[in-house]
């Protein structure tokens, strides 16, 4: 567990390097642990050696973890694919959304978000390499997404998101992550207030912050290689 109080300390200098080299503040870019498949322990650790930010891709597993964290006070966001039969759960127990894509998905976590709860802070994702393998909207459908979801009352949009297809060289991972800033830009100038931009994983974290990234998503980099879970997937 030592171990990834150690990786976290590191994650956290190649943040605050990658801040300074791009000219931001220090402290501009969010830390997200991608969690998935890592055991509530892992967690743990990872908030006494200052963690807040927990993202989940499955929601069973991800319900797990907050019935064993209970007393920690965590910010979940949810990461991962959204079937609309999960979408009340979603929309009851956590605080963030990343992965929507489509408008039936923003009715219903709207319609299902509680009442005394604030609104769910909300990222539209967009399918950046037009990968068809990938979830995520087109970038020319967003805008019209992005107006549904600034219309409803229970949400609150906040920007976007984006997994770029897997690219060796850094210049082209740096040009998926410059599309998803233009497209936030765009939808800025004609008249939202996007402030979130979630993107940057283990591979590409310092070419995200170069390029605006204000909540990095990083699972391996802080907790190693992932165990691979019962049915397989990692
Ligand atoms: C797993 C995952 C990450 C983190 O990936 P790493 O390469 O392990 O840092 C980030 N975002 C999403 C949506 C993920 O599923």
């Amino acid at each position: 567990m030592a171990e990834v109080a150690t990786r976290l300390k590191h994650v956290r200098q190649r943040i605050a390097a990658a801040e300074q080299a791009a000219g931001r503040a220090p402290g501009s870019v969010r830390l997200l642990a991608a969690s998935k498949a890592q055991p509530p322990e892992r967690l743990r650790a990872a908030y006494e050696a200052g963690l807040r930010d927990v993202g989940e891709n499955y929601l069973q597993e991800a319900l797990d973890k907050q019935e064993a964290l209970a007393d920690l006070p965590l910010c979940w966001h949810f990461i991962g694919p959204i079937q609309s039969n999960k979408t009340r759960r979603i929309a009851e127990c956590f605080d963030w959304v990343h992965s929507v894509d489509r408008a039936r998905i923003l009715q219903r976590l709207n319609d299902q978000r509680p009442a005394d709860a604030p609104p769910l802070q909300i990222c539209l994702q967009i399918n950046i390499d037009g990968e068809s393998s990938k979830a995520g909207t087109t970038p020319e459908l967003a805008a019209e997404l992005a107006a549904a979801a600034a219309a409803l009352p229970r949400l609150r949009l906040r920007g976007l998101m984006a997994i770029p297809a897997p690219q060796p060289e850094p210049a082209a991972r740096r040009a998926s992550l410059a599309a998803l800033r233009h497209l936030l830009e765009r939808l800025n100038a004609d008249g939202l207030q996007l402030d979130t931009l979630s993107m940057g994983m283990s591979d590409d974290l310092d070419e995200a912050i170069a390029e605006g990234a204000t909540i990095v998503r990083i699972g391996t980099a802080i907790f190693g290689p992932r165990p691979a879970t019962a049915d397989g997937r990692k």
